[in-house]
């Protein structure tokens, strides 16, 4: 345990994990998969971050909450070959569209979310400093873009906000809540970006760990957001898997 870490504050989001260019993705990916609901987007694209916590809680891989080890990011991600090296995430990526195709008998969409899936290690060997395996053991790489917060926030905010207007125009609201929900869903994210990065550092890997579950929370809002938005085609809204056929 680290004694530089400052005690957390209580808001409960603190240092968590949550990084906006990855939902970018998920967003924008509406638009190439217009099939696949927003919460299935948001889990591949997050997928090496929603099964890292639970790594870290079982005991498998390891992070040190460091303040200064980059500019952007306290995290010292000491050892993650199974939720974040090469060789596993074309693993997952491969398992992910294998579920999906096999579930939905849609291969294209299937491909497209397995690609998502390996996005997330392409975005992160870009934000990390040399810490992203290649395979278990391998050699790691890192472009480090978190040591200029600058830079990163100019990147995050441009994937985030490019991700959430294609997302806008590739769907429509078909109610209220359509309407309301991607903006609380966007803001709320924000937020809590925010707040990993300039708010205090977690406290210890056991809470880093709990609060990266909450990542979770996204993808249940993701599959809420959708529900009420149809998929907007060639000037026409479409129903997204058939639900709005009675509207027309
Ligand atoms: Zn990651």
């Amino acid at each position: 345990m680290r004694t530089s870490a400052k005690p957390a504050s209580r808001t409960g989001t603190d240092g968590s994990p949550v990084f906006l260019g990855h939902f970018g993705l998920a967003l924008a990916a509406k638009r190439v998969i217009p099939r696949a609901s927003l919460g299935t987007t948001v889990m591949a694209a997050q997928w090496a971050d929603g099964i890292w916590p639970v790594f870290v809680m079982i005991g498998i891989e390891h992070a040190e909450i460091r303040p200064g080890v980059t500019v952007v990011t306290p995290l010292d991600f000491v050892s993650y070959p199974f939720s974040h090296s090469l060789a596993a995430d074309v693993g997952w990526a491969v398992l992910f569209a294998l579920a999906y195709g096999t579930l939905r008998k849609d291969w294209r969409t299937a491909l497209w979310l397995g690609v998502l899936v390996l996005s997330h290690w392409v975005l992160d060997v870009v934000a990390h400093r040399p810490d992203m395996p290649t395979w278990p053991g391998g050699p790691r790489l890192g472009a480090g873009l978190w040591n200029s917060l600058p830079a990163t926030l100019v990147a995050e905010f441009a994937l985030f906000g490019a991700g959430l207007w294609l997302y806008l125009r590739a769907t429509r609201a078909r109610d209220g809540q359509g309407s309301a929900l991607p903006w609380a869903f966007a803001a709320t994210l924000v937020i809590i970006y925010l707040a990993a990065v300039f708010g205090p550092p977690p406290p210890s890997e056991r809470v880093l760990a709990i609060t990266g579950l909450a990542g979770w929370l996204f993808v249940a809002w993701g599959y809420w957001i959708d529900r009420h938005r149809a998929t907007v085609v060639a000037g026409t809204a479409i129903a997204a898997r058939g639900l709005a056929a009675r509207s027309g």
